[in-house]
Protein backbone atom coordinates (compact mmCIF):
# COMPACT_ATOMS: atom_id res chain seq x y z
CA UNK A 1 0.00 0.00 0.00
CA UNK A 2 1.33 3.65 -1.02
CA UNK A 3 2.41 5.68 2.21
CA UNK A 4 2.40 9.10 2.70
CA UNK A 5 3.88 11.59 5.27
CA UNK A 6 1.59 10.82 8.57
CA UNK A 7 2.16 14.55 9.63
CA UNK A 8 1.37 16.78 6.73
CA UNK A 9 -0.39 13.53 4.95
CA UNK A 10 1.53 14.54 1.48
CA UNK A 11 2.99 12.09 -0.73
CA UNK A 12 6.57 12.82 -2.30
CA UNK A 13 8.14 11.22 -5.46
CA UNK A 14 11.55 12.02 -3.88
CA UNK A 15 13.35 9.03 -3.14
CA UNK A 16 16.71 9.41 -0.61
CA UNK A 17 17.14 5.62 0.04
CA UNK A 18 16.40 1.96 -1.01
CA UNK A 19 16.68 -1.28 1.34
CA UNK A 20 14.91 -4.81 1.20
CA UNK A 21 12.69 -3.66 -1.71
CA UNK A 22 11.55 -0.49 0.17
CA UNK A 23 12.20 3.18 -0.34
CA UNK A 24 12.67 5.98 2.06
CA UNK A 25 10.86 9.05 0.42
CA UNK A 26 10.97 13.11 1.72
CA UNK A 27 8.19 14.82 2.63
CA UNK A 28 8.58 17.79 1.14
CA UNK A 29 7.26 19.99 3.42
CA UNK A 30 8.65 19.01 6.85
CA UNK A 31 11.57 16.54 5.90
CA UNK A 32 10.08 13.20 7.41
CA UNK A 33 11.34 10.11 5.53
CA UNK A 34 8.58 7.99 5.39
CA UNK A 35 8.58 3.90 3.86
CA UNK A 36 7.47 3.28 1.14
CA UNK A 37 4.68 1.04 0.29
CA UNK A 38 3.68 0.71 3.69
CA UNK A 39 5.01 -2.62 4.88
CA UNK A 40 3.00 -5.48 5.68
CA UNK A 41 2.08 -5.72 9.70
CA UNK A 42 3.89 -9.86 9.13
CA UNK A 43 6.92 -8.27 7.42
CA UNK A 44 7.93 -6.17 10.71
CA UNK A 45 8.65 -8.29 14.08
CA UNK A 46 8.13 -5.37 16.77
CA UNK A 47 10.05 -8.03 19.37
CA UNK A 48 13.19 -7.97 17.10
CA UNK A 49 16.03 -5.47 17.87
CA UNK A 50 18.95 -4.35 15.68
CA UNK A 51 20.92 -2.74 18.30
CA UNK A 52 23.10 -4.97 20.28
CA UNK A 53 22.83 -5.02 24.15
CA UNK A 54 25.66 -2.54 24.77
CA UNK A 55 23.63 0.28 22.65
CA UNK A 56 21.22 0.10 25.30
CA UNK A 57 23.44 -0.06 27.96
CA UNK A 58 26.46 2.07 28.03
CA UNK A 59 24.85 5.16 27.68
CA UNK A 60 21.95 4.18 30.82
CA UNK A 61 24.11 6.19 33.32
CA UNK A 62 24.71 9.06 31.06
CA UNK A 63 20.96 9.28 30.26
CA UNK A 64 19.64 8.68 33.63
CA UNK A 65 21.66 11.82 34.80
CA UNK A 66 20.53 14.30 32.42
CA UNK A 67 16.73 13.52 33.30
CA UNK A 68 17.12 13.46 36.87
CA UNK A 69 19.16 16.79 36.69
CA UNK A 70 16.15 17.94 34.31
CA UNK A 71 12.30 16.75 35.87
CA UNK A 72 14.34 15.76 39.94
CA UNK A 73 14.69 12.39 41.29
CA UNK A 74 11.88 10.46 42.82
CA UNK A 75 9.35 10.04 39.96
CA UNK A 76 7.28 7.31 38.79
CA UNK A 77 8.83 6.01 35.36
CA UNK A 78 7.58 4.06 32.67
CA UNK A 79 9.93 2.79 29.83
CA UNK A 80 8.12 1.79 27.16
CA UNK A 81 10.20 -1.23 24.92
CA UNK A 82 12.29 -1.20 28.61
CA UNK A 83 14.60 -3.78 26.47
CA UNK A 84 16.49 -5.15 29.47
CA UNK A 85 15.71 -2.68 31.64
CA UNK A 86 19.11 -0.80 32.17
CA UNK A 87 18.46 2.49 31.72
CA UNK A 88 15.09 1.78 34.64
CA UNK A 89 17.86 0.47 37.08
CA UNK A 90 19.98 3.53 36.50
CA UNK A 91 17.38 5.36 37.72
CA UNK A 92 16.45 3.00 40.64
CA UNK A 93 19.45 3.47 41.66
CA UNK A 94 19.43 7.14 41.51
CA UNK A 95 16.10 6.80 43.39
CA UNK A 96 13.29 6.64 41.00
CA UNK A 97 10.36 4.21 40.89
CA UNK A 98 10.42 2.44 37.48
CA UNK A 99 8.30 0.20 35.54
CA UNK A 100 9.30 -1.15 31.68
CA UNK A 101 6.97 -2.11 28.96
CA UNK A 102 8.41 -4.60 26.33
CA UNK A 103 7.13 -7.46 23.88
CA UNK A 104 9.64 -9.44 24.50
CA UNK A 105 9.89 -12.21 26.87
CA UNK A 106 13.33 -12.97 27.72
CA UNK A 107 14.13 -9.56 27.96
CA UNK A 108 11.34 -9.24 30.52
CA UNK A 109 12.55 -11.70 32.47
CA UNK A 110 16.13 -10.59 32.28
CA UNK A 111 14.83 -7.20 33.77
CA UNK A 112 12.75 -9.28 36.73
CA UNK A 113 15.59 -11.68 38.04
CA UNK A 114 18.08 -9.01 37.00
CA UNK A 115 17.35 -6.08 38.70
CA UNK A 116 13.96 -6.74 40.12
CA UNK A 117 12.01 -4.54 38.01
CA UNK A 118 8.43 -4.13 38.14
CA UNK A 119 8.12 -5.63 34.12
CA UNK A 120 5.13 -5.37 31.93
CA UNK A 121 4.78 -7.59 29.32
CA UNK A 122 3.42 -5.84 26.18
CA UNK A 123 3.01 -3.23 22.94
CA UNK A 124 1.71 0.29 23.88
CA UNK A 125 -1.39 0.21 21.46
CA UNK A 126 -3.07 -2.50 23.62
CA UNK A 127 -1.61 -2.73 26.70
CA UNK A 128 -4.22 -2.17 29.73
CA UNK A 129 -2.58 -0.04 32.91
CA UNK A 130 -6.14 0.40 34.34
CA UNK A 131 -5.81 3.47 36.94
CA UNK A 132 -1.93 3.32 36.73
CA UNK A 133 -0.47 6.89 35.76
CA UNK A 134 3.46 7.54 35.69
CA UNK A 135 5.10 10.97 36.34
CA UNK A 136 7.14 10.24 33.24
CA UNK A 137 6.45 7.75 30.42
CA UNK A 138 9.99 7.19 28.09
CA UNK A 139 11.17 5.70 25.30
CA UNK A 140 13.91 5.23 23.03
CA UNK A 141 13.63 5.39 19.40
CA UNK A 142 10.34 4.37 19.33
CA UNK A 143 8.88 6.80 17.16
CA UNK A 144 10.51 5.12 14.19
CA UNK A 145 8.45 2.24 14.50
CA UNK A 146 4.89 3.09 15.70
CA UNK A 147 2.78 2.03 12.92
CA UNK A 148 0.49 5.40 14.05
CA UNK A 149 3.00 8.09 15.89
CA UNK A 150 -0.04 10.32 17.12
CA UNK A 151 -1.85 7.39 18.43
CA UNK A 152 0.85 5.86 20.63
CA UNK A 153 1.40 9.39 21.43
CA UNK A 154 -2.14 9.55 22.89
CA UNK A 155 -1.90 6.35 25.03
CA UNK A 156 1.25 7.72 26.30
CA UNK A 157 -0.57 10.53 27.86
CA UNK A 158 -3.33 8.82 28.94
CA UNK A 159 -0.63 7.08 31.01
CA UNK A 160 0.80 10.47 32.61
CA UNK A 161 -0.37 11.66 35.87
CA UNK A 162 -1.35 15.49 35.72
CA UNK A 163 1.75 17.25 35.19
CA UNK A 164 4.11 14.40 34.52
CA UNK A 165 6.30 14.48 31.32
CA UNK A 166 6.68 12.84 27.91
CA UNK A 167 10.12 12.19 27.55
CA UNK A 168 12.33 10.23 24.43
CA UNK A 169 15.27 9.90 22.45
CA UNK A 170 15.05 10.42 18.53
CA UNK A 171 17.46 9.85 16.11
CA UNK A 172 17.11 12.36 13.00
CA UNK A 173 18.52 11.95 10.07
CA UNK A 174 15.65 13.25 7.55
CA UNK A 175 16.36 16.84 5.88
CA UNK A 176 20.51 16.32 6.14
CA UNK A 177 22.45 15.92 3.17
CA UNK A 178 22.69 12.75 1.43
CA UNK A 179 26.55 12.42 1.84
CA UNK A 180 25.59 11.06 5.24
CA UNK A 181 23.77 8.14 3.97
CA UNK A 182 26.97 6.43 3.33
CA UNK A 183 27.50 6.19 7.23
CA UNK A 184 24.55 3.45 8.16
CA UNK A 185 21.89 1.74 7.01
CA UNK A 186 18.39 2.95 7.17
CA UNK A 187 16.50 -0.60 8.30
CA UNK A 188 13.78 -0.62 6.01
CA UNK A 189 11.14 -1.63 6.72
CA UNK A 190 11.18 -1.75 10.03
CA UNK A 191 11.81 2.43 10.19
CA UNK A 192 8.48 3.55 9.00
CA UNK A 193 9.08 7.09 9.95
CA UNK A 194 12.54 8.51 10.08
CA UNK A 195 12.50 12.55 11.35
CA UNK A 196 13.99 15.67 10.72
CA UNK A 197 14.33 18.75 13.13
CA UNK A 198 11.36 20.17 11.52
CA UNK A 199 9.22 17.28 10.99
CA UNK A 200 9.74 16.64 14.98
CA UNK A 201 8.19 20.48 15.48
CA UNK A 202 5.38 20.14 13.47
CA UNK A 203 4.80 16.88 15.33
CA UNK A 204 4.79 17.73 18.59
CA UNK A 205 2.73 20.85 17.88
CA UNK A 206 0.09 18.92 16.52
CA UNK A 207 0.45 16.31 19.29
CA UNK A 208 -0.60 18.89 21.88
CA UNK A 209 3.30 18.38 23.61
CA UNK A 210 5.36 21.02 24.48
CA UNK A 211 8.96 20.52 24.36
CA UNK A 212 10.43 22.02 27.98
CA UNK A 213 13.90 19.94 27.33
CA UNK A 214 16.03 18.61 24.43
CA UNK A 215 19.79 18.33 23.83
CA UNK A 216 21.12 17.10 20.57
CA UNK A 217 24.02 14.83 20.36
CA UNK A 218 25.65 15.32 16.60
CA UNK A 219 26.58 11.51 15.23
CA UNK A 220 29.23 12.78 12.58
CA UNK A 221 32.36 12.26 15.75
CA UNK A 222 30.41 8.76 16.43
CA UNK A 223 30.40 8.09 12.54
CA UNK A 224 33.80 9.10 11.22
CA UNK A 225 35.85 8.35 14.40
CA UNK A 226 34.21 4.74 14.86
CA UNK A 227 35.30 3.70 11.84
CA UNK A 228 38.84 4.34 12.22
CA UNK A 229 38.27 2.88 16.08
CA UNK A 230 37.14 -0.50 14.13
CA UNK A 231 39.56 -0.69 11.95
CA UNK A 232 42.65 0.03 14.27
CA UNK A 233 40.70 -2.87 16.44
CA UNK A 234 39.55 -5.57 13.85
CA UNK A 235 43.59 -5.11 12.87
CA UNK A 236 44.75 -5.40 16.48
CA UNK A 237 42.73 -8.71 16.77
CA UNK A 238 44.04 -10.10 13.19
CA UNK A 239 47.58 -9.71 13.87
CA UNK A 240 48.14 -9.54 17.78
CA UNK A 241 45.94 -11.30 19.56
CA UNK A 242 45.34 -14.60 17.49
CA UNK A 243 46.44 -17.56 19.97
CA UNK A 244 44.94 -15.63 22.83
CA UNK A 245 41.54 -14.20 21.20
CA UNK A 246 38.88 -15.00 23.63
CA UNK A 247 39.39 -13.32 27.09
CA UNK A 248 41.49 -10.48 25.43
CA UNK A 249 38.95 -9.77 22.16
CA UNK A 250 36.18 -9.16 24.72
CA UNK A 251 38.10 -6.73 26.48
CA UNK A 252 38.82 -4.66 23.32
CA UNK A 253 35.64 -4.82 22.23
CA UNK A 254 33.77 -3.78 25.75
CA UNK A 255 36.05 -1.06 24.92
CA UNK A 256 35.21 -0.82 21.34
CA UNK A 257 31.74 -0.32 22.65
CA UNK A 258 32.43 2.20 25.66
CA UNK A 259 34.27 4.46 23.11
CA UNK A 260 31.46 4.57 20.43
CA UNK A 261 29.16 5.39 23.23
CA UNK A 262 31.31 8.41 24.42
CA UNK A 263 31.78 9.81 20.77
CA UNK A 264 27.68 9.37 20.58
CA UNK A 265 27.07 11.34 23.66
CA UNK A 266 29.88 12.61 25.40
CA UNK A 267 31.56 14.24 22.15
CA UNK A 268 28.45 14.64 20.01
CA UNK A 269 26.57 17.08 22.18
CA UNK A 270 29.50 19.49 22.15
CA UNK A 271 30.17 19.22 18.40
CA UNK A 272 28.01 21.60 15.97
CA UNK A 273 24.42 20.18 15.59
CA UNK A 274 24.90 19.17 12.15
CA UNK A 275 24.17 15.99 10.04
CA UNK A 276 22.59 13.30 11.29
CA UNK A 277 21.73 13.62 15.47
CA UNK A 278 20.29 11.51 18.27
CA UNK A 279 18.34 13.93 20.52
CA UNK A 280 16.76 13.54 23.93
CA UNK A 281 13.05 15.07 24.66
CA UNK A 282 11.22 16.33 27.33
CA UNK A 283 7.88 17.49 26.60
CA UNK A 284 4.65 18.00 28.57
CA UNK A 285 0.71 17.79 27.38
CA UNK A 286 -0.18 21.38 26.38
CA UNK A 287 -3.21 21.50 29.48
ZN1 LIG B 1 5.62 15.97 6.29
Amino acid sequence: MENQCFICEQSSDVVVYRQNGFESRLCPDCGLLYCNPLPQDNEVDFERDFHDDSFYKMPAKYKAKWLAKKIGYGKDFLEVGSGKGHLLNELANGGFQVAGLEPNPIRINYMRDTYSIEAHQGLLEDYEFYERKFGVVFHVDLLAHFPDPFLALEKMKSLVEKDGYISFEVGIIGGISNFWYRFFTFGLPQHRWLYSEKSMEKFLKKANLIILHRTSHSLIPYFILKRISSIILISILSRFLKPVIGKKAAVLIRLNQSFSTFLRYNVGRYFPNYGPLTILYITKPVS
